[in-house]
């Protein structure tokens, strides 16, 4: 996992498809893995277009809870195996830029810290999983969006029985701590120091609110591994630490639009992200495509779809007239219109 410069890491998947129309809210469920494989393949692609350097094998939620939850319990080997070929295809789509294979585990949603039953079950489904991930031959394993400490443990324990490297991230909601109420750089340090290759937080944040607490694990000190950090698409502040935190309860993840951050946005956190020492950022839900393009470029790297980033020299009338002199005559580029804009 080492490099010399930050791993980029594109994830959102469930509400970029769920924007497109293929992910439901509410269960939150990858079966479109199945239904309509070219979409997510689609997806991967655009991802790594903008810079991605790992594909993420979409089984996010693609667990046995979430599917008995929508009566597709039958289907889990079939999901998890699909979206490990359809994140392979796309490795080997670019040959060129070594993509990393990721395998991805999260959290069940059936976590008890009292009940030894529980524990047993989830521990039960990661073994699932990371047996189709391990003959899928993935790179890593990226453990995510877990904001009880205890799961996030049992799951870098399973992943170090198949002897894979680990990813782990949490998702920190308003209280800035875990579940169980234990610190952010309490937490990190003791997954760092129980064997995972690189720790940090995930989702929950947008990149104002997610580095603010970031910064205090870099602050403490106590992390020795390499920190992650992937925030939500959306502009969390001080009142609203988390993207949850915007809606009511009979609107929650469905009037977030209006809150989705600019590129400026994950530019800038990218430059931040940078200077505090992450070596591996990324998007989570609500981040899109030009959202990862900021990042890589914000690190400096010409990703594929920069060849599209904005250009407005050539715009027809905000444009620059030499940019124009060979489709307009002199003197007729600027029309002036009374679009608007600010000083
Ligand atoms: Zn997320």
């Amino acid at each position: 996992m080492a490099s010399p410069e930050p791993i980029i890491c594109a994830e959102g998947y469930l509400f970029e498809l769920e924007r497109r129309g293929y992910v439901q809210i509410g269960p939150f469920v990858p079966d479109v893995v199945l239904s309509d494989p070219e979409v997510v393949k689609q997806l991967h692609r655009e991802f790594v277009r903008a810079g991605s350097d790992v594909v993420e094998a979409f089984t996010y939620y693609g667990h046995r809870t979430k599917l008995r939850l929508i009566g597709k319990e039958h289907l889990v080997e079939n999901l998890n195996r699909t979206a490990l070929r359809l994140a392979r295809e796309i490795v080997d789509e670019f040959p060129e830029k070594n993509l990393l294979l990721a395998g991805n585990i999260c959290n069940t949603t059936i976590y008890i810290s009292e009940d030894p039953n529980s524990k047993k079950e989830i521990r039960d489904m990661y073994i699932e999983q990371l047996t189709w991930a391990k003959e899928a031959n993935v790179d890593y394993v990226i453990a995510e969006t877990f904001s009880d400490l205890g799961e996030a443990e049992i799951a870098l324990e399973v992943i170090k029985e198949f002897k894979l490297p680990a990813v782990v991230t949490l998702a920190i909601h308003t209280t800035n701590k875990t579940i169980e109420g234990v610190s952010v750089p309490e937490a990190l340090e003791r997954l760092s120091s129980q064997g995972a290759s690189v720790v940090g937080l995930n989702c929950a944040r947008g990149p104002k609110t997610i580095l603010s607490l970031l910064k205090e694990v870099v602050q403490s000190g106590r992390v020795k591994c390499p920190l992650a950090c992937l925030p939500v698409g959306y502009s969390t502040d001080e009142e609203h630490l988390t993207f949850q935190s915007f809606s009511t309860r009979d609107r929650k993840y469905t009037d977030l639009d209006h809150h989705t951050c600019t590129r400026y946005e994950f530019g800038d956190f990218a430059k931040e992200a940078l200077a505090l020492g992450v070596k591996y950022m990324g998007t989570c839900c609500g981040g899109a495509p030009h959202h990862v393009r900021a990042i890589a470029e914000a690190l400096g790297r010409k990703p594929i779809s920069s060849q599209f980033s904005a250009n407005l020299a050539l715009h027809f009338s905000y444009g620059q007239k030499e940019s124009l002199s060979h489709i307009h005559p002199e003197g007729t580029v600027s029309k002036n219109f009374a679009y608007g804009e600010k000083m």
